[in-house]
């Protein structure tokens, strides 16, 4: 009988084949052993370590140009974290206290892992399974026996609790037709793999998954969030046309990723990428970023004892920027605290994270940290660089960020350095307030982004990490469109840009409305670019602005995903 699962849509499309459940490798976690003398017990650590790290090199020599850029820098992140001073002290330490290497590499590896699991972005909690990832592979080399994963010799759907880094340089991707997990979410590794690789994917399907018997008929639907087990002839027939209109259009929308975004009629759009390391930026060139439209900069103060120093971010924006050949880049100055706290901060716990000390409610207690990222940002004298402050609220803000920024540029004038020549300074919209009063902010700034994310959890009130009200805080909803148009309308007059770099930008169905409300860039996940740039072609200017006018008196998010497949222009 035919059955039907939901869960989370991660990456989009159709895939139809035969389940495979993937078995997660028991490796070591449970394994100790009897503590020997500390010397003794740090040469195995130190050798276990090698070890891993040349198995890592050699995986990443391996894979160079097998695996996305997304999957290298996790494995490049595990190569640092062998060599991490504050993880090999706390070893170090747990040895001279009389543990074995095992134990003490397991329970200082497991306390990083914990920490990030308990902390609400779903990116950090995602990244746990990275750091076990590692905590396996060095336990093995201590000695430990992992099992190997057995995987099909032909195409199947792959059925897993959750993938780790590992897995996924084994996995036999010419095999794997779509990816159901139990678990997963947005941003973990299974999801990136999936999105980059465009394989069709579904997460939080529940222990129900494991009911499915292996080989057993499946449909995986990467666009519903969802699997059908053992679907009617009718369904199969259906899902069969689906997957090959999805096919072609992939085919013709990675053809032509390479051309600049622009409507049907010709206007310029500008389609830009949302990246957060050398390895993101490279997969946005590739991909056909016209620039980044957000820099996330939060993987600098994350996981550290200190604060990163001027010549420590310098170096590493030198490296982005050097990727990026010139195109514009927006980056946003940190938007740490609340829910993604740093130990150095000493910040005391909040009930409320989300509206918390985050950001630049921060920068505005501990203006040193501001002060050191804006040197190392003016320094690198990057001809299009814009910087963006995060959660602004008030006009009060953004004046005192302004005027760091001027401090910021006499510092760097005194040292007879000149700052980048098309500087451009703006805030990204994620605050209902910020919204309403953008007449006041655009006298201020010299662009708006706007963060629908953030904007959609503070206008549904819906906390968007919380998977029991996320669907409530679509961004789609007309009261967050209604903020888009009222940002716009307030932004052009005075000369200045809109950007969106939230999630809902990269959504081919979202992408037609927010171009008709006005929106100047569109920024969002490399993978995205072929196929919003795609559907964007399809589209005039005039049908677009048409569409938004229609989503504005939606009375739901769903009603305008219906509108905009009524709308739908059929070339
Ligand atoms: C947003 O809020 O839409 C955004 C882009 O910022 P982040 O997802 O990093 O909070
Ligand atoms: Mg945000």
């Amino acid at each position: 009988m035919s059955q039907r699962l939901s869960g989370i849509p991660l990456s989009p499309g159709i895939a139809i084949g035969p389940a495979w459940w993937l078995e997660t490798p028991v490796a070591t976690t449970g394994h100790s052993d009897i503590p020997r003398n500390p010397e003794t017990e740090r040469a195995r650590l130190e050798a276990a370590r090698e070890q891993a790290k040349r198995e890592l090199a050699a995986i990443l020599a391996d894979q160079q140009h097998a695996l996305p850029p997304e999957s290298l820098a996790i494995l490049e992140a595990q190569q640092l974290m062998l060599d991490d001073p504050d993880l090999l002290q706390h070893v170090t330490a747990a040895i001279h206290a009389g543990q074995s290497a095992s134990d003490a590499w397991r329970s200082a590896t497991d306390a990083i892992a914990a920490q990030l699991s308990a902390l609400p972005d779903p990116y950090f909690q995602a990244r746990a399974a990275d750091v076990r990832d590692i905590q396996q592979r060095v336990l093995r080399c201590l000695g430990g026996v992992a099992e190997e994963a057995v995987y099909p010799t032909t195409p199947h759907v792959l059925l897993a609790d959750d993938l780790v880094p590992s897995q996924t340089v084994t996995l036999p991707l010419d095999r794997i037709l779509g990816i159901a997990l139990v678990g997963g979410g947005p941003t973990s590794h299974a999801t990136i793999l999936a999105r980059a690789r465009g394989l069709p994917a579904v997460a939080g399907l529940g222990r129900a998954l494991h009911m499915i018997a292996p080989e057993t008929l499946v449909i995986l639907d990467g666009d519903r969030g969802e699997i059908i087990v053992n679907p009617d002839e009718a369904t199969l027939v259906e899902a069969r046309a689906q997957q090959a209109a999805w096919h072609a259009a992939q085919k013709a929308a990675a053809a032509t990723a390479a051309e600049p975004g622009q409507l049907a009629d010709g206007t310029r759009i500008e389609i830009a990428a949302n990246i957060g390391s050398a390895a993101d930026a490279r997969a946005a060139v590739q991909a056909g970023a016209e620039g980044v439209g957000l820099l996330r900069t939060e993987f600098l103060y994350l996981d550290r004892v200190t604060p990163p120093s001027t010549e420590e971010q310098f170096a590493i924006y030198q490296e982005i920027f050097t990727l990026l050949e010139g195109r514009p880049v927006v980056v946003r100055t940190f938007d740490i605290g609340g829910d993604k706290p740093a130990p150095y901060l000493s910040l005391p716990p909040e009930a409320n994270p989300f509206l918390g000390v985050r950001a630049i409610r921060l920068a505005r207690q501990q203006p040193a940290l501001l002060d050191t990222q804006l040197d190392a940002l003016l320094r690198t004298g990057y001809p299009t660089l814009r910087i963006m402050f995060p959660m602004v609220a008030t006009i009060a803000e953004i004046h005192w960020l302004r005027e760091r920024v001027d401090a910021a540029i006499a510092r760097l004038t005194s040292q007879g350095l000149t700052p980048p020549p098309g500087l451009q300074i703006g805030m990204m919209v994620e605050i209902p307030a910020a919204a309403l009063l953008a007449e006041h902010f655009a006298a201020v700034v010299d662009f708006f982004s706007i963060g629908t994310n953030d904007l959609a959890q503070y206008t549904l009130a819906a906390d968007r990490t919380n998977p029991a009200v996320a669907a409530l805080a679509d961004a789609l909803h007309p009261a967050v469109l209604r903020l888009i148009q009222h940002v716009v309308s307030a932004a052009h007059p005075a000369g200045r840009w809109v950007g969106v770099c939230g999630e809902l930008a990269g959504d081919p169905v979202a992408a037609p409305i927010l171009v008709g409300l006005g929106i100047d860039e569109l920024s969002m996940a490399p993978a995205a670019i072929p196929a919003v740039k795609a559907v964007l072609r399809q589209w005039t200017r005039d049908a677009a602005e048409h569409l938004a006018q229609e989503a504005l008196r939606q009375e739901s998010a769903e009603a305008v995903r219906q509108l905009v497949q009524a709308m739908m222009p059929h070339r």
